[in-house]
């Protein structure tokens, strides 16, 4: 199943849709390791590679030509838009799942998203 959303902000490329497919497919498995830094896993399995997004860059084979990046790039752009930081546990959480913490907040800042258990452990909820 191809996002609809974010297929259509991007030209069409086998190259991005198999990106987005294995965004889907691997959703759980890839993580944020460092900022702008995601460990994304081959389509097999098999292999983890290390996708800067930042620089564009990816430890996989593939030399995409301009223009086009690696599908585990895209793979982890798509679990970044779908997901974001909460800054509690520093945990990767769907957006459906995070509670903004609000403007009257003492201790987080207003954008700042929590998940569900931080948010009741710091009384958002
Ligand atoms: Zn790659
Ligand atoms: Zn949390």
């Amino acid at each position: 199943m191809i996002d609809q959303s974010l297929a259509q902000s991007a030209l069409p490329s086998t190259r991005y849709e198999r990106g987005i497919a294995l965004g889907i497919e691997k959703f759980e498995d890839i993580v944020r390791v460092a900022p702008w830094e995601w460990e994304v896993p081959s389509c097999s399995g098999e292999t983890v590679y290390l996708a800067n997004l930042k620089h564009s860059a990816c430890s996989c084979p593939d030399r995409p030509p301009a223009g086009e990046v690696c599908k585990h790039e895209t793979a982890a752009r798509y679990k970044k838009a779908k997901t974001a930081t909460c800054i509690g546990c520093g945990g990767r959480f769907l957006h459906r799942d995070l509670y903004d913490v609000g403007e009257d907040s003492l201790t987080f800042f207003e954008g700042d998203v929590l998940c569900g258990g931080c948010a009741s452990a710091h009384g958002v909820l």
